[in-house]
């Protein structure tokens, strides 16, 4: 299931990050092999009882004066209103309340999603009274905590875990297939979309920026029921790049949070850049199912080996993703575009596998039969059992004599041995070694 998305939305300097980076803990996963994801924190894992949740921090840039204080306010705040699941409204208790402060308040009263007013700074028990006035907010009873000092962050978690519990069950409807269509702005997302649906759901420009409304669409066909999660959302206009870029990550880490299957989309008269890198980034860490579909194939002067070396610059580019699978399409003229779902489901098939034990067991004998594992520091691997102990992806425990005695090039041989044996094309897999004494 998706985890419930957390914004952090205040002015500048009232502790967003501070309040972030003491939350983010160590769970914060750098995956080595995926370019540029985690250096900036623009959202991070966090976890209270139990409860697993992602954090954006919608806070960017620091505006010079109080009128473009209000206007980034504004925007803050409502792409928190888009993305998230329950919003963190954080007030300053040294400096008191704000017009912008009334502002954002309103709007998110309106938005109706759930919304914790938190005082920051109340790094005493005598300031606690500096949070009456934030009661005028009209946003319900604010919790009072020290970000630096770490005082009544439980107290607080407390309130927003707890309406985790109202969010709809997206499990109920688990007959769906989520598709979030992924790339950058102009790539073509709306148009096979429409194509897709076969209707003008979607306002298609070509002015980078054209505001339209955020709707996902379902769709039922033979291969079965889709929903293509709206990625474009309400594009609000900026001068300012870093901001739109923030803004553009947050947009695409919900979407791709929310997706089984993520369709990277790359623009065939560019090919990859380093863009595309970054967001395809975010859904192989979030071990989401991956196709990667190269779009206005119409406008590529080909002969027969065009799009075999095409394939092969962009599996060396995107290398870490070497189970994703490729489809050259025109959304235009709508060549090969009735096999987007097809192989939308096949990802989605391989991603929520399940391998029989028995089977699997064999293949893993098999394996270590035609290659023994070698050894790594005088200790030599051996496996006793394997049992797959999940899906979306496939998860597999091996139980071992000892896991420091596994070698990378060993597990990568008993990876591909997987994948030679059952189809799991589009997906990644976890192997875990758990040690049998
Ligand atoms: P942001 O702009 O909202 O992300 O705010 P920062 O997290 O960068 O914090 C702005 C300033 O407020 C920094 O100097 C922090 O050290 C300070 N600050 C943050 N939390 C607290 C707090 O709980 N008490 C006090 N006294 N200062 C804090
Ligand atoms: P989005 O921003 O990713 O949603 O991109 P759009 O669907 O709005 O498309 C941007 C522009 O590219 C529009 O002018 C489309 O008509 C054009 N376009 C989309 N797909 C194709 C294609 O396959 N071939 C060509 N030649 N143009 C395309």
């Amino acid at each position: 299931m998706a985890k419930p998305i957390v914004a952090f939305v205040g002015r500048p300097n009232v502790g967003k990050s501070t309040l972030f980076n003491r939350l983010a803990g160590k769970r914060i996963s750098i995956v080595q092999d995926t370019p540029g994801v985690t250096r900036d924190r623009v959202y991070a894992e966090a976890e209270w009882l139990n409860y697993n949740f992602t954090m954006i921090d919608t806070g960017g840039i620091e505006p010079e004066n109080n009128d473009i204080i209000v206007k980034q306010m504004r925007r803050q705040a409502q792409i928190a209103i888009e993305t998230a699941d329950v919003i963190v409204f954080i007030v300053d208790g040294k400096e008191g309340m704000t017009a912008a402060d009334s502002e954002v308040a309103q709007m998110l009263r309106k938005s109706k999603k759930p919304v914790v007013l938190v005082v920051n700074k109340i790094d005493n028990l005598k300031d606690e009274s500096n949070c009456f006035e934030f009661y005028n907010l009209g946003i319900g009873d604010p919790i009072t905590i020290s970000a630096s000092q770490g005082l009544g962050l439980g107290d607080m978690l407390d309130e927003v875990v707890k309406h985790f519990k109202d969010l709809p069950n997206e499990d109920e409807d688990d007959e769906y297939i989520r598709i979030a269509m992924i790339g950058k702005p102009n790539v073509g997302k709306s148009s096979l979309i429409n194509k897709l649906l076969g209707e003008e759901r979607v306002i298609v420009s070509n002015v980078p920026g054209t505001t339209r409304d955020s709707i996902d669409s379902y769709l039922e066909t033979e291969q079965g029921k889709f929903i293509l999660i709206d990625t474009a959302g309400i594009r609000r206009k900026s001068k300012v790049k870093e901001e739109i870029e923030r803004y553009s990550v947050i947009r695409t880490y919900a979407a791709v949070e929310k997706a089984d299957v993520c369709i990277l989309m790359v623009d065939a008269t560019e090919g990859v850049t380093e863009q595309d890198e970054k967001i395809i980034g975010y859904a192989h860490e979030m071990n989401k199912a991956i196709m990667v579909i190269v779009n206005k194939w119409d406008l590529i002067e080909k002969d027969d080996k065009t799009m075999i070396n095409f394939k092969k610059d962009m599996q060396q580019k995107l290398n870490f993703l070497s189970y994703a699978p490729y489809l050259f399409i025109s959304a235009l003229t709508g060549q090969r575009v009735h096999k987007v779902l097809d192989m939308a489901k096949a990802c989605y098939d391989n991603y929520n596998k399940r391998v029989a034990t028995g089977v699997l067991n064999d293949v893993i004998s098999k394996a270590v039969l035609m290659k023994e594992p070698p050894t790594v520091a005088l200790k030599r691997l051996k496996i006793y059992y394997v049992t797959q102990v999940a899906v979306k992806p496939p998860k597999f425990v091996l139980f071992v004599n000892d896991s420091s005695a596994v070698h990378f090039s060993y597990q990568r041989y008993l990876e591909n041995q997987l994948r030679n044996s059952f189809d799991f094309e589009g997906t990644g897999l976890e192997i875990e070694y758990r040690e049998k004494k």
